[in-house]
């Protein structure tokens, strides 16, 4: 059984071990050691990375009660090695858990909501809560908290006799018969788990309740601590200033500039198909006709005015055909009222070089050919 260095001191970051077994993995090998401070998975933490003797340790668990390094090479039986442990990384996933202890006994205490999930990954933490919470109750549990790492508070792990722990009101998401492990922040949480905590509620810095949403019933509530919320300020920070630049706003006012722009893109939308319209209706105007059909080419005509145009040209034709684009790259839009399209589809688009949909009233779709190949194609059609 492997001495679990990390209960007795969670800032243990180097120690010297020996190697009880290496097993090849999947991926790499697995070291177990005689005492270790990595941190297996556990408690909705993360395993612990790290090196052994230089070796990367890239994960660490616990399996059937043996904690097993997941490392890229092996290490000799028997050896004594130095292991180190990523401590700024660690300390970041301390800063959060011990964090979420404090707004989830906050969340308990004022409010009756259970913490019934806790995942604490890569960028992000989130904690699942049995009952929804308001903006106003999140708020005011964000602000005790924070108030509770300025007072600096001790945080306390320790491990109660059953009888002691009989008489402990502390919350726990399973029952836990024996090694029961309490973490507990005087004052406002007392919880079983088996992860590493920072000393003091100081060290959890910041506490910030970023997103939330509905969630079986209750909220999935996305939170940041110390670090993590550190780096998540300095993220947004950039992106405010660089948006602020970008739309010459002030940071405060980046919504009402937004807003703006909206509004802006709203009224030239409504322009730009009001001018596609006319547009239509100007091509519409200046028809060519070849027998029966009639045909339409423009550069730039939009979707509003493919519409208008063939509203306008149909009852008046056998066969409209509309071409937006150039030689060599027209989209088309072939409509009619009186033959089945859908029977000369294939045959229009084998001479034009084009592909596309087609239904019995109309094609649409691209072609490679020529205004002069189109206009001929439908004179004699
Ligand atoms: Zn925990």
């Amino acid at each position: 059984m492997t001495e679990r260095l990390y209960y007795q001191d969670a800032f243990l970051a180097s120690f010297d071990a020996v190697v009880v077994a290496c097993d090849k993995a999947r991926r790499g090998y697995t070291i177990e050691l005689d005492r270790t401070a990595f941190f297996p998975e556990g408690g909705g933490q993360g395993g612990d990375r790290g090196t052994l003797d230089g070796v990367p340790v890239l994960d660490t668990k616990e399996e059937e009660g043996r904690i097993l390094h997941y490392t890229e090479a092996a290490l000799p039986v028997g050896k004594t090695v130095h292991g180190a442990v990523d401590f700024a990384l660690r300390f970041r996933r301390m800063q959060c858990h011990s964090g979420e202890h404090l707004f989830s006994g906050l969340a308990h205490d004022l409010y009756g909501a259970e913490n019934v999930g806790f995942h604490l990954g890569e960028h992000e933490m989130t904690v699942d809560t049995s009952r929804p919470l308001s903006p106003t109750e999140l708020a005011d549990i964000e602000a005790r908290a924070n108030a509770a790492v300025a007072k600096d508070l001790p945080i306390r792990v320790f491990f109660p006799t059953e009888e002691e722990a009989a008489a402990l009101p502390y919350r726990s998401k399973i029952e836990i018969t024996k090694d029961l492990r309490l973490v507990e922040i005087p004052g406002y949480d007392l919880c079983a788990c088996c992860a590493p905590h920072v000393r003091t509620t100081g060290q959890i810095g910041l506490v910030k309740v970023l997103d939330t949403e509905a969630h079986k019933g209750g909220m999935r509530i996305h939170l940041l601590c110390g670090g993590a919320a550190v780096d998540d300020y300095g993220a947004r920070y950039r992106t405010d200033a660089a948006l602020s630049a970008l739309l010459s706003a002030p940071q405060d006012k980046l919504c009402d500039a937004v807003r703006r722009l909206l509004t802006e893109n709203e009224a030239l939308r409504a322009a730009a198909t009001d001018a596609d319209r006319h547009l239509a209706e100007v091509l519409f105007a200046g028809a060519l006709r070849q027998g029966q059909n009639l045909l339409f080419f423009d550069e730039k005509l939009g979707k509003a005015g493919i519409k208008r145009l063939s509203d306008l040209a149909l009852p008046a034709c056998r066969i409209c055909g509309i071409f937006v684009g150039r030689d060599g790259g027209y989209q088309y839009t072939v409509l009619s009222e009186k033959v089945d399209l859908a029977a000369i589809a294939d045959d229009m688009n084998a001479l034009l070089c084009g592909r596309g949909g087609k239904n019995r009233t109309m094609l649409c779709g691209k072609c490679t050919a020529t205004r002069a190949q189109i206009e001929q194609y439908f004179s004699d059609l």
